[in-house]
């Protein structure tokens, strides 16, 4: 992929610092993407800073790439937390006009340096860099289609793939190549491309991933996965990108050209639950205020005599807030977290795992002794880590346990970029019911948040919403063989 001409010089870094095989509370978000058209800026550091902005949608690896009329393209990426990957001297070195970023969460491909975004290409129209947050759920017919055309399908991840589509489109422009390629690929992407002089950003006709456009001065831009990471760099908001739109930035500014007509918005809800960060708005809501209301309507659904609510850190803090408030029950810290600790230990017993969460957890003993407690959660995907909380508190002298999830149960994978569990069969509530996940963590009573509830709690229509992992309504259909290497045992009687 590294051909070069002149003022095209093209410069690749990979760089392994360390890998992690631990996944983030047993979800994997599957990245975030960032860029920048500001000339005469420090676009890379700049990058760097919206980077770390988004560094909760994906901890496995980070990398940018940056373009300069006289250096080309440039590109650093290695394992790692951004902080770990980029020194002082490589954000010197990644000079430009223009920039993208990305960091990552494996949910296709292998969690290996290579596979580490963003990847470059070279199309006849000039080199491009991409990164994409989300998941293709038609990558088996577009390597088919290649290998029918005798090409060697490049590279294990769908980023690379579509690298290699744009890399051989005939098109006279990376525009025109993405819009050819966007009438080929299916499922959820939200894409940051870098190429001379400009950053585009494209989003699927369902907008599943977040992308939102922001304003650093007259003639500077930024593109985010979040609206938290513009706040950081200091950029105003301007707008999402739409579903099957794609935007252009460059001297000229904005250009925006709507490659497909959206059908139907299916933004992921988990952006509102647990993956974005509470301080970004999504669809101009708050997504701190959406989690206080899924607790406000929780306490109202679900109610409880207690003496405590507690949150289990930090992503239920705001829902247990919310819980607190209508409950009329005092909230406070029951767990001190590790903060050094970012996920979970995947291990692979119960016995490391229940060291794994002792490692992140610690129970605070003169808060919880003795007390009727509320706990409050986000989600409960396999299940694994909440049992031994609960025998934490057990341990520390918690009277009852109440736990209470502010979400729906989760009983079907998801294909578009979230790694909620291998196979369906590995999920909690597919295998159990609610009664029966009760007994296994033993807890006094729990409660999940129904789906109405979590819907009036964000405040839209649910059509402009996926929610497939509660109900099995997938907007964008599966292709069988996907569906049947994903699926395991569907909860019986519920296969579609
Ligand atoms: Fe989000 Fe679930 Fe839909 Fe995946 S299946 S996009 S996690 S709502």
């Amino acid at each position: 992929m590294q051909v070069k001409k002149p003022g095209q010089r093209i410069q690749h870094r990979d760089t392994a610092v360390h890998g992690c095989t631990d996944c983030r509370k047993q979800w994997g978000d599957a990245c975030g993407v960032f860029g920048i058209y500001a000339p005469d800026e420090e676009v890379s550091r700049i990058t760097y800073f919206g980077l770390f902005a988004l560094q909760h949608r994906g901890q496995e690896s980070a990398g940018i790439a940056a373009w300069h009329p006289l250096e080309g393209m440039q590109l650093h990426r290695a394992m790692g937390l951004a902080f770990q990957v980029f020194s002082e001297q490589t954000l010197r070195s990644l000079i430009g006009d223009v920039a993208i970023g990305h960091v990552r969460y494996t949910t296709t491909g292998s969690s290996v340096v290579a596979d580490a975004e963003p990847i470059l290409g070279q199309g006849h129209f000039g080199p491009f860099a991409i990164c994409h947050n989300g998941n293709l759920i038609n990558t088996h017919a577009l390597n088919t289609m290649l290998t029918a055309q005798g090409v060697e399908p490049a590279g294990n991840s769908d980023t690379a793939l579509m690298a290699q589509l744009l890399s051989r489109s005939s098109a006279d422009t990376l525009e025109d190549a993405i819009a050819e390629m966007m009438s080929q690929i299916e499922g959820a992407y939200s894409l940051a491309l870098l190429a001379p002089r400009r950053i585009i950003a494209v989003r699927d006709p369902h907008g599943v991933r977040p992308l939102c456009i922001g304003r650093l001065g007259a003639d500077r831009w930024v593109i985010a996965s979040e609206t938290c990471a513009l706040h950081t760099v200091g950029a105003e908001f301007v707008r999402e990108v739409e579903p099957g739109e794609m935007v252009t930035i460059d001297a000229r500014g904005l250009t925006a050209r709507q490659v497909i007509e959206p059908t139907r918005k299916a933004c992921c809800i988990f952006e509102f639950i647990y993956f974005a960060r509470p301080d970004s708005h999504i669809y101009g809501r708050s997504v701190y205020m959406s989690r206080q209301r899924m607790g406000h309507l929780l306490a109202q659904q679900a109610p409880v005599d207690a003496d405590l609510v507690i949150p289990v850190p930090e992503s239920a803090i705001p829902h247990a807030m919310g819980y607190a408030q209508v409950a009329k029950i005092p909230y406070g810290e029951g767990f001190i977290k590790n903060r050094y600790i970012h996920r979970t230990f995947i291990a692979p017993d119960q016995r490391l795992r229940e060291l794994g969460v002792k490692m992140k957890l610690s129970p605070l003993k003169e808060a919880v002794s003795g007390k009727r407690l509320i706990v409050v959660d986000d989600s409960i995907v396999r299940g694994t880590t909440t049992g031994p909380e609960i025998q934490l508190l057990r341990d520390a002298g918690a009277r009852e346990i109440h736990l209470r999830i502010n979400c729906p149960p989760i009983r079907y994978g998801c294909y578009y970029g979230v790694d909620t569990s291998a196979r369906a069969d590995e999920l909690i509530a597919a295998r159990m019911s609610v009664d029966k996940i009760r007994e296994s963590m033993g807890a006094d009573s729990l409660e999940y948040l129904s789906m109405k509830n979590l819907i009036a709690a964000v405040g839209l229509p649910k059509n402009n919403f996926c929610t497939a992992c509660f109900d099995n309504h997938y907007p964008i259909p599966i292709p069988r063989e996907l569906r049947a290497a994903k699926v395991g045992k569907q909860p019986v009687g519920e296969q579609r």
